[in-house]
This record gives C-alpha cells, structure tokens and sequence, in this order.
C-alpha cells in the first residue's frame, strides 16, 4: 500500500505557453556583437516609397549599452528599411498555399493588416504602427531567408540516391499566420500553435517596453512557426481534419525543450549573434538567453572547451541569470540544443571553412529534413519510405498516440534523426572544405554535449532487420554520454519516504481542469461532474473523485537520469482472449491470477490499472481486470466510467487515466536523488513546486465500492536509459513503434492503493 502526503500551497496554478517564460534574477549580460549608437532624426521626407522606419537590432544592442535605460527615447535608434509595397502589412499574398503567407496587425481585435496612406511605413517608436511595421520587417526577414533556404532544402534534396523526407510537392495553409505586434499579453511573446497566431505584448512593469521592439524576440517566435511548418511538410497541411504536429504539449516536455532551443537558433540564423532578448526580456525579466557558451553571461565553468559544453542532462535545470537555483523549464532545459547547434555550425565556419549564412543554412537544411521526418503522421517519414516506417500506423488515433506519448521526440530521438541526416547529407557531398564531414567528427561533439545516446543511426526505423545497412555509432566516441540501466530508476527507497503524491482537493483540481481544458491538454470528453463535488482534499483516492497522482521516482545510479517519463495510457498487459493479466517482473503470480506474457507484441490496448478480486473460493488474492471485475460486483455497465465514450465499453469502468494528462515527465534526477531533492534550491532549500507536468490524472467511479484495492501498471523509462530505445537482444538496434507498446522498454511501476472515502 502506498503511503501519501498531502501537496497543498505549492501547486501550480498556471499553465506556461509556448512564450518566452521569465524569472527575476541578476544582470550579467554577454557582450557579443554589440554596435555603435546610431542617431536618427524622426521624418520620413527622405524615405522613399515602401520604406519605413525600423530597429534594425533590439536598442540594447543598437545603443551598444547592456544597461540602456528602459525610458530611452527609441527614436534615436531607428533606421530608414525597405518594408513593402503592398500598401498593407501582408507578406507573401495571396495566400495561395504556396508559400507561408502571413499579415500584421496591432490586437487581436483589429480587423485588418495595417495600410498606409502615403505609401511609406514612417512611425514614431511609441505608436502601435511602429509595432507593427517593426514586426513585419523582422518577420519578413525571417520567413524570407527560411523559405529561400527551403526552396534549396528541396532541389538539394532530389539529388540521385538521396531519401529526403521533404517532399517534392510542399503546400502551406492558405489561412495567413496572424501576428499581433501590440499584443495584449503581459511580460511575454507567444506562438500559439493552435490558434495559428503570434502575440508580442508589452512589460507590465514598464509599458513603454514592447517585445515587438526587440527583433530577436520576433526571430524566436518565428522559430515556433517554423517548427510547425517543418513538422507538418508531410502532413496534409491545407486540411484542417488531417492531424497535425506539434513541439511538445502545454507541459514540461523535452519535446517542447527542443522546440525552445530551436528557436533561440533561429535567432543566430537571422542575425548570427549568440545571445537573444535582451532588450524587454534581458533589462527588465532577467531573462536574456545565450546561444553559445562563449558568452560571458555563463556561470564560471562553462565555456566552448568540450569538457566544458552546456552538456545533457547535466544542464536540464539551468538558469544563466540564476545558475544558483534549479528550474525546470523547457525554455532554459532547451539551450543544451541552441548551443549544440551553434556549436555545429562554428565547426563548419572553422573546419569547413564554410561561410557563416552557408552554414546556418546547411544546419537549417538539417532540421527541415529532421522534423518532417518525426512529424509525419502518414507514418512514410521520407519519400521513399512506406506506410508504417514511423509513428507506427496511421489508422485513428494511432500515429498521434505513438507521436504524443508512446515514442515522442525526445533528446535522444531528435539528435539520432538530425545525426542520421547530418551523416546522410555531408558523407553524400564533400561539403567541408572539398571533404566529408566525418562521422567521428558528428558523434565526438554530440558526445561533448552528453547526446551520444543512441547506439545507431536507425536510418530504417521500422524496417530496421538485423545484418541490414543500419549505420552503427562508435563506442570509443561515447566518453561524456552516460547510460544508465533502467533498473536503478525506482520508487523512493528512502525509510519513511512516501511512493506517490495525491492530489484530489477541490479547488486544485477544478482549477487544473479547467486550465488544462482551455488549453486542449485533454483529449476526450470525460464527462467530469461539474464542480468535483466528490473531491474531498484528504490526499486518498476516493469514489467519484478525479485525482493528480505523482510518482516520488528515485535514481539510484552514480550518474543523472534525464527525461524521465512515467506513461498511464493504455497498453499490451492483459491477455485478450483470458482477460488475465501478464506477469512481468513476477506479477501478479499465476496463483494471483497472472499467465505468461506471448514473445511479442501485439496492438492490444488495456487500461493500466487492475482490480483485486478473490478466486471462486474465496481462499486467494486474484489480480482481475475492471469488466471483470464489474461483472463480480454486478455494478451495470451503464453505471462506467467509458473511455470509448460510446456507452459500450466497461474495460475501465472503475479508475481511468485522463487522456492527455496521461504521462507524468521529471526534467532529472541527481544522483541517488528524488526529483523534490533535485530541484531544491541549494542556497534556501526552497522546494520546488510540483505541477502539472509532474502529475498523472485519474477519474474514478462514484460506484467502486469503497475499500477496493487497484493496481495500476505504470511505465516508466528516461532518455539516457540504457535498455528502454536500444534492444540488446538485437545488435543494439531500436526498438520498433510496436515493441512501445509492450513491457520491455520501460520500467514497470506497480502502483497499489485502496479506493476509500
Ligand atoms: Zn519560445
């Protein structure tokens, strides 16, 4: 039986976007590419027609002053640009689906791009049609530079013998990105990613101060949009039934860490500096962010000598503006990939001799190749791969589950795919100065950035076989990656420590619901009772309650565990035919009820959580599923919880994970540490709130009769495991989508409580 305690006053309450996330920390700025103050009298006598004026840089930088006083007068620093034509502030119309169209506007109420009236784009800093017209000459930029590099991308692509993932037809929604440059969000940027929107608010602490005013800031949230684009190349994009994908979900997840990172790259692609944000972010929030370890702003220690990389998972929770204090947020956790990027491309500017923008745009080539392969929900990933090469099948919800949460994009995930494509494409040409880029050259500085976490290349995913061409990495090249064996990740073992923590008071829970609805976390209608009227705050598991239940996960090894991820949904446990359950680690005894688990996989789906019954006889424990269980107990089947929704299913009748909520992720472990102890501040020993990242949710029946006993069979695994991607049963070669499905990835978690009032 699990021991609880109760997580009252630290749990959070809001749901971070895909924005840019701040905190209040101290000042100390990098100092790189910093300019000369200009000087700009306000009129636009002598622009001509189109042209408008601008900050062609954020002021910090232009003013070339790290502590610009936040009330400066703007126009002092503004240049005359080319801005558009067009009359209006849409780029790329019409929106024919053949390129990323997008328009500007100033709120989200306004009814239309901005229009000028003489033809020019000539506004004082202060007003909202500066906003505007700063914001689309940045975005303009951008989207010009990552769609020239598209059309590149692709006609690179078709070269002889060359498996791209980006295909030969590409086509873009025809409904424009909508940006907002005076957006009515406080002390943020965001890219909705359901919305299709780009928002640039304002600091509350200084109103004066725009994000729109800081074009690096534009960059990374076009960063976002990017993202989406390149995930969705194989997807049916102009549809808006066909599934999409996106980078990561509203909670901490490495997915969306990558995403982060991503964009702090399209910063450095943009503008080639290594430092983002710091004019509104950096003067106010204290949280610019760097793009490379050569930036002064790092903690002692940390520098572009490879023992010293911002290296995976060491630097999961690391703040430059803070690095004193832990924080688990997917915006610093996604700077280990800004940085490995920069680092990538400084090594084909040095060793390559490559141009700086030839560079960035090979790098970019990459991602594109990368992220249309792991988004591709038809499940071919390139074109010349077949139905069911990734994302396992695209067959209902099938492909978004394995994408969401069965085998999602991980570090070690997007790093294989983005290595396998480095090593496709440079061993293809000699690009590196008339050479190849060699494949120690790849693994040795993803190894300096702890990312040599894959033992192939798994160029054929699904099809992979044994003794086929599957490219292997070099062991002598891992000396800073650490695997760990997924058998010292476990339930706290500490005397007195508790398995679980439960949530199930009223106002937390129907607060969380609520946000976690607004923002689509929750996939089906669950058919919550209005206002949790079972929820009763005594940190059990009650009838008729909906409960956050969060696992007190310990790493047991000398090294540090990342990615942790503990999955509720549905899998291959239960025999179909028997309804008895499979044993794995030596449960539940075939006394209990248990029969042996087949060699293989199958698509079977079972809720993870059983029943305790009693046999016939009433002399043994028996280990049941729910319908069994409800036939014994003779609750009706209308009386279910039904995760079918259609009223026909009872196999979860009694306790369900919410779909959505159903994974719990922990940034790391420390060594021989709990994620509570690895997140306490060190200085204060301040605990670290626990949200809702951290948490499964569970709805259960009001008509399970009280003092039943569950057990729900979690799966837990983290990315530099050692047995949960690899299968050493098969040269070491991945697991394919399928084998996700089952037990021997992962790391089972028995979890057992009694359901009482
Ligand atoms: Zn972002």
């Amino acid at each position: 039986m699990i021991k609880t305690f109760k997580v009252s006053s630290i749990f959070l309450t809001s749901i971070i976007f895909f924005g840019m996330i701040f905190s209040a920390c101290t000042p100390n700025m990098g100092t790189s590419g910093l300019r000369g103050k200009t000087s700009q009298t306000l009129t636009g006598a002598n622009l001509s027609l189109g042209q408008g004026f601008v900050l062609a840089d954020n002021p910090v930088v232009l003013a070339g002053n790290l502590n610009l006083d936040p009330n400066t007068d703007l126009n002092t620093l503004v240049a005359g640009a080319y801005i558009t034509n067009k009359g209006f502030l849409t780029g790329a119309a019409p929106c024919d689906g053949l390129l990323p169209c997008f328009e500007v506007l100033s709120t989200r109420t306004s009814l239309s791009a901005l229009q000028t009236t003489d033809g020019k784009w000539a506004y004082n800093v202060t007003t909202p049609e500066f906003l505007q017209t700063n914001t689309f000459y940045h975005l303009n930029k951008s989207i010009d530079l990552f769609y020239n590099n598209l059309a590149a991308s692709r006609t690179f692509s078709t070269r002889p013998g060359y498996d791209s993932a980006i295909p030969t037809l590409l086509t873009f929604r025809t409904e424009p990105l909508h940006t907002y440059a005076n957006c009515e969000v406080a002390d943020n940027a965001n890219f909705d990613y359901a919305k299709f929107t780009l928002c640039f608010g304002y600091l509350s602490g200084n109103t004066n101060m725009k994000f729109a005013q800081d074009s690096t800031i534009i960059y990374h949230e076009a960063g976002h949009f990017f993202q989406k684009l390149q995930l969705n190349f194989r997807n049916d994009v102009p549809s808006t039934v066909a599934p999409q994908a996106d980078m990561g979900t509203v909670f901490y997840t490495e997915a969306g860490s990558i995403g982060e990172g991503l964009s702090d790259f399209y910063s450095y692609y943009v503008n080639g500096r290594a430092h983002l944000g710091e004019w509104a972010a950096g003067r106010i929030l204290r949280a610019s962010r760097p793009i490379s370890e050569s930036e002064s702003m790092h903690a002692p220690g940390i520098s572009t000598d490879p023992s010293q990389r911002l290296n995976y998972p060491q630097f999961l929770n690391y703040d430059p503006n803070n690095p004193m204090t832990p924080v688990e947020d997917i915006h610093y956790a996604g700077m280990i990939i800004s940085h490995y990027l920069v680092a990538l491309s400084q090594d084909f500017q040095s060793y390559c001799l490559m141009p700086k923008q030839a560079a960035n745009n090979m790098i970019t080539h990459l991602l594109n190749e990368t992220l249309a392969e792991l988004g591709d929900l038809t499940t071919k990933g390139t074109n010349l791969g077949t139905a069911g090469k990734i994302n396992y099948k695209n067959s209902g919800t099938l492909a978004k589950d394995w994408y969401r949460v069965i085998n999602p994009i991980n570090y070690r995930s997007f790093t294989q795919t983005f290595a396998k494509n480095l090593y496709q494409n440079m061993q293809s040409i000699p690009a590196c100065n008339g050479a190849f880029y060699g494949k120690d050259r790849i693994e040795t500085l993803l190894d300096d950035y702890g990312l040599l976490l894959f033992r192939t290349y798994n160029q054929n995913r699904n099809y992979a076989t044994v003794g086929d061409n599957t490219v292997s990495v070099a062991a002598t090249n891992r000396k800073k990656s650490s695997l760990i064996s997924k058998t010292l990740l476990k339930l706290d073992p500490t005397p007195g420590a508790s398995s679980a923590f439960i949530i199930d008071a009223q106002n937390q829970i129907a607060d969380g619901v609520a946000q976690l609805g607004a923002a689509g976390a929750i996939l089906t209608d669950h058919s919550f009772i209005s206002g949790f009227p079972f929820n009763n705050g005594n940190s059990r598991v009650s009838p008729g309650e909906v409960v956050a239940i969060g696992l007190n996960l310990y790493n047991d090894s000398n090294a540090t565990m990342g990615g942790i991820q503990v999955l509720a949904n549905d899998w291959n446990h239960v025999d179909p035919v028997s309804g008895k359950p499979y044993i794995f680690d030596q449960w539940p005894l075939v006394s209990e009820g248990g029969t042996a688990a087949p060699a293989t996989v199958a698509e079977q789906f079972s809720p993870v959580c059983l029943i305790q019954g009693r046999s016939a006889d009433g002399s043994s424990t028996q280990w049941i599923t729910q319908n069994a269980y409800r036939q014994k107990v003779a609750v009706d089947k209308t009386m279910c919880l039904d995760s079918s929704n259609t009223g026909t299913s009872d196999k979860d009748c009694f306790i369900r994970a919410v779909k959505g909520v159903e994974q719990a992720q922990y940034s790391k472990l420390a060594p021989k540490s709990n994620w509570g102890k690895t997140l306490t501040d060190p200085q204060t020993q301040a605990a670290y709130g626990i949200g809702w990242s951290n948490v499964i949710l569970f709805q259960v029946s009001k008509h399970v009769p009280p003092g039943t006993i569950v057990n729900c069979r979690l799966r837990a695994r983290f990315t530099n495991c050692e047995e949960c991607y690899h299968d050493a049963n098969r040269s070491n070669y991945d697991y394919k989508d399928l084998d996700y499905n089952g037990a021997a990835p992962f790391k089972i978690i028995n979890l057992q409580f009694s359901i009482i009032d």
